[in-house]
């Protein structure tokens, strides 16, 4: 349904006040015209044919559960917020979605992650997702890249969650923030908190989305993280700090799939034979479009590119020392887990039976 500009206008002023009002931080709108070009998670016809535009929006996580986390004094509550926002932002998404469709244009609300193009010969690898939230979110404005490829926001930093509706309604595009206006410093912080170095310290890579380029960090291969944030392993090659994860496998410093490739097997599998691990979180939200649906537990045992950086230098500096001294998580063979200090934790996984041990190393 063709509407006139001044509509349009009003019709981006009352969405923005609807998420705005529901906890949103930020809204921005993209339109085919603005995502055109860009790479095929763009595609808003590929979720709902006969789309114009769509709808951009951050959420904030809370930031007094984060340092916690970092610490590893307290993995329940970070995971918990977590939960609740992916919950809540594919719930808002899709009552927004409600609303535009009850007026007239048919729309689409999305999930905040975990959906997949699976129809691609080997989407595990790619992990391509069915839309991608990041690049809308910085083609229409709502935030921009940080060099972790994060996205992120002014006095926020990368600590929010993004959510997308898209919809048949021709809305006005907003515009992406100019280069060297965003909340990245290039600290590169955020490079020195993946336990698996996963991103480029100087190589970037760069997208185009509707003739305006984005660039932030090449990554070195992204099995580095699937295996670390995963859960398969966790330990800095430094042994001095590890996520939240208990495996102790160090990863060959290559970057070629054939180098990488047996070690994700091997982490996986080993993963595969330890005690499940203590706590995760469920959301107790309920999801709009399946109520009755018991959402998975969700075990997060990294996340930290994303959680280090408060877009403030000095924050983002503190969060990572928080980090390079939470120690080491070791799991005992009934499932529990210990932080300790690196060389005690070394100490109490040697004296481990070694049937045990297998599993992390
Ligand atoms: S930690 Fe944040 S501000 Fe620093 S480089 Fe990474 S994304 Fe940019
Ligand atoms: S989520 Fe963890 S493992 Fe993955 S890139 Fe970020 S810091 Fe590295």
């Amino acid at each position: 349904m063709a509407i006139t500009q001044s509509k349009a206008v009003s019709l981006n002023q009352r969405i923005e006040e609807f998420l705005l009002s529901r906890g949103a931080i930020k809204v921005g709108f993209a339109t085919v015209e603005t995502l055109d070009g860009g790479p095929p998670s763009v595609d808003l016809s590929y979720k709902l044919p006969g789309a114009k535009s769509a709808v951009s929006f951050a959420f904030p996580l809370n930031k007094d559960y984060i340092r916690p986390f970092l610490a590893k004094e307290d993995r329940s509550s970070h995971e918990k917020d977590d939960a609740d926002a992916f919950a809540y932002t594919k719930a808002l998404s899709w009552e927004c979605a409600d609303m535009l469709s009850e007026e007239g244009y048919p729309s689409k609300g999305t999930t905040a992650n975990l959906k997949y193009r699976t129809e691609i010969e080997g989407w595990e690898k790619g992990q391509y997702p069915d839309i991608s939230h990041r690049y809308i979110a910085v083609r229409s404005g709502v935030g921009s890249f940080g060099w972790s490829g994060n996205v992120g926001i002014k006095g926020f930093g990368t600590t929010i969650m993004l959510g997308t509706i898209i919809t048949t309604a021709e809305l006005e595009a907003t515009d992406a923030i100019p280069e060297g206006e965003g909340f990245c410093d290039k600290c590169k912080i955020c490079v020195a908190s993946c336990a698996t170095e996963m991103f480029d310290k100087e190589k970037s890579t760069t997208v185009t989305i509707g003739g305006v380029d984005f660039t932030y960090s090449a990554r070195r291969n992204l099995s580095r993280c699937f295996m670390c944030c995963g859960g398969a392993t966790g330990l800095h090659k430094s042994g001095k700090w590890s996520t939240w994860s208990p495996g102790r496998m160090i990863l060959p410093e290559g970057d070629s799939d054939e180098e990488l490739d047996p070690v994700y097997r091997q982490a996986i599998e080993k993963q595969k034979k330890r005690p499940p691990m203590p706590g995760g979180a469920k959301s107790t939200l309920k999801l709009h479009s399946q109520p009755d649906r018991v959402l998975p537990k969700v075990v997060l045992t990294c996340g930290n590119c994303q959680l280090i950086c408060w877009g403030d230098k000095v924050e983002t500096a503190k969060n990572l020392k928080i980090l390079r001294q939470s120690g080491c998580v070791v799991q005992r063979p009934d499932g529990s887990i210990e932080a300790l200090p690196p060389e005690e934790a070394e100490a109490e996984f040697n004296k481990m039976d070694p049937e045990h041990r297998e599993a992390y190393c």
